[in-house]
């Protein structure tokens, strides 16, 4: 399997496999690169460098960096960025600390949903990693309430839904503009999942997650004006119109489109390796640094 897989999640935020487990079954694949892509966090660095000592494969060390926009998530793929940053090092600590206060608020919303949940079971969940919706998910499933966190999402936890709770972050732009700072290359993660409170199962080959309306246009400009790179059009969950949309909206702006698998082992059914990006785009995405 040529190419690389640009999106990957790991225990150090919500992914159920470890970095170099990632790395492995990237190699046992095939792939010529793995982005490491967790949540909030640049942990998973050393771990994946250390396992793919050797192996020739390609490492695209980067977070999957949370923003906002009118009380929706808006994740932005940050790559190549320097885990030392200051700027960037304090609104990483700023989110894992916000995931945290949100999470007992989203707890709270279940129990007073009446839904049996406990803060500390969902903390033991996320181990070290910064609190995400799975986690809860999970906690929410051992309670008895639903059989899978799919359901879990559909009924109470995805964006808008009755369970959920907006986590405060920095708008699209700033996080574009603090992760280019960072030395990084910047790209909209799943574009097609903004917003997403709609009908269940409308998702593409992925897990069937809600379709959102998508990230407006607009959003999308501001974000080009703060150095925007790339947008990831082919994510798994993306159906053909939303492909089609936001391939179209990356060559409008002279924007590379990038695709990766959003691979969270167990924790969702996308299969790594399952969307590629190939090696001449990453080239040129990497020639975005310091542009
Ligand atoms: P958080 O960063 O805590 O807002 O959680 C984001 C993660 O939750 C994403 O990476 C997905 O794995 C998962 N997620 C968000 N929305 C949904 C949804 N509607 N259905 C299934 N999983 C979702
Ligand atoms: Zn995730
Ligand atoms: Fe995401
Ligand atoms: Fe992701």
């Amino acid at each position: 399997m040529a190419g690389f897989d640009l999106h990957t999640h790991t225990i150090f935020s919500d992914g159920t496999t470890t970095p170099a487990d990632n790395v492995r079954d990237a190699v046992a694949l095939g792939l010529e690169g793995l982005g490491v892509t967790d949540h909030d966090t640049t942990a998973p660095f050393e771990a994946a460098r250390a396992a793919c000592e050797g192996t020739g494969l390609e490492l695209v060390l980067g977070t999957e960096f949370s923003a906002e926009l009118d009380g929706y998530s808006v994740h932005v793929l940050g790559y190549w960025i320097d885990p030392s940053y200051p700027p960037l090092v304090e609104e990483l600590d700023r989110l894992r600390n916000e995931r945290e206060h949100r999470a007992r608020a989203i707890v709270d919303k279940f129990v007073g949903l009446g839904v049996e949940v406990t803060f500390s079971r969902v903390q033991e969940l996320a181990g070290a990693a910064p609190i995400g919706r799975p986690h809860i998910a999970q906690a929410v499933v051992e309670a008895g309430a639903a059989p899978d966190t799919r359901t879990v999402f559909d009924t109470w936890l995805a964006d808008g839904g009755p369970a959920y709770v907006e986590k405060h972050a920095v708008a699209p732009r700033r996080a574009v503009e603090l992760l280019v700072a960072a030395g990084g290359v910047a790209v909209l993660a799943h574009p097609g999942l903004y917003g997403t409170a709609g009908e269940p199962g409308r998702g593409g080959d992925g897990d069937g997650r809600a379709l959102g309306p998508g990230l407006p246009a607009e959003a999308i400009e501001e974000m080009v004006a703060a150095g925007l790179a790339g947008i990831e059009a082919d994510h798994p969950d993306h159906p053909d119109e939303h492909r089609r949309r936001y391939r179209d909206l990356a060559a409008a702006h002279g924007l590379e489109v990038t695709a990766g698998s959003d691979y969270h082992g167990a924790g969702k059914v996308n299969p790594l390796g399952s969307a590629t990006t190939p090696r001449e785009v990453v080239e040129r995405l990497r020639g975005w640094r310091h542009a």
